[in-house]
């Protein structure tokens, strides 16, 4: 995910690169290919790149425990300031290019960001029904016969603990 800039001319410009998940070292989560599509508007003092990831991510359900596949779309904007300018302020999206430098690396970038469009809660399913608490069936393959008295979830790491004596 290297770009040279110097190869371009000025205006814009469509990039497209792919790269295995592993190369990237995104981790054990992502599989396949991510795929970036980037826009680049360059001009002489500066290059704005517009960029699309499609990156494909195993996770488990926090619900039901089942492994299932999540695509995982983000984009972002970075520009690349050609004049050396005053960084008056911490902004991730701005980068300074250096007089020698010909090539963007966007490798790092890519990662990281792909790291952060991982959602915070795993679920195969919006509607997933997870696990009844007391026999661990999965309740998206149908009920269970476990009594429907609610158990209260404050309860249910003491009722763990109770089967685990019991067994
Ligand atoms: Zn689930
Ligand atoms: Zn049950």
């Amino acid at each position: 995910m290297i770009i040279k800039f110097t190869n371009f001319s000025d205006g814009i410009h469509s990039l497209e690169f792919t790269e295995t998940a592993e190369k990237l070292n995104l981790g054990s989560d992502f599989f396949d290919d991510v795929l970036l599509n980037c826009e680049m508007d360059k001009s002489s003092w500066q290059i704005v790149l517009s960029c699309d990831v499609d990156a494909k991510a195993k996770l488990v359900c926090d619900r039901c425990n089942k492994e299932y596949n999540k695509e995982i779309h983000h984009d972002f904007k970075m520009i690349y300031m050609v004049e050396k300018g005053e960084i008056t302020e911490e902004d991730t999206n701005i980068h300074y290019l250096s007089p020698d430098q010909d090539k963007i690396d966007l490798s790092e970038d890519v990662k990281e960001l792909t790291l952060l469009a991982l959602p915070m809660k795993h679920l195969c399913d919006e509607n997933c029904k997870g696990l009844c608490p007391k026999c661990g069936k999965d309740l998206n393959e149908g009920p269970c016969d476990c009594k429907n008295d609610d158990v209260n979830p404050i309860w249910e790491p003491l009722l763990k603990l109770k089967d685990k004596l019991n067994n």
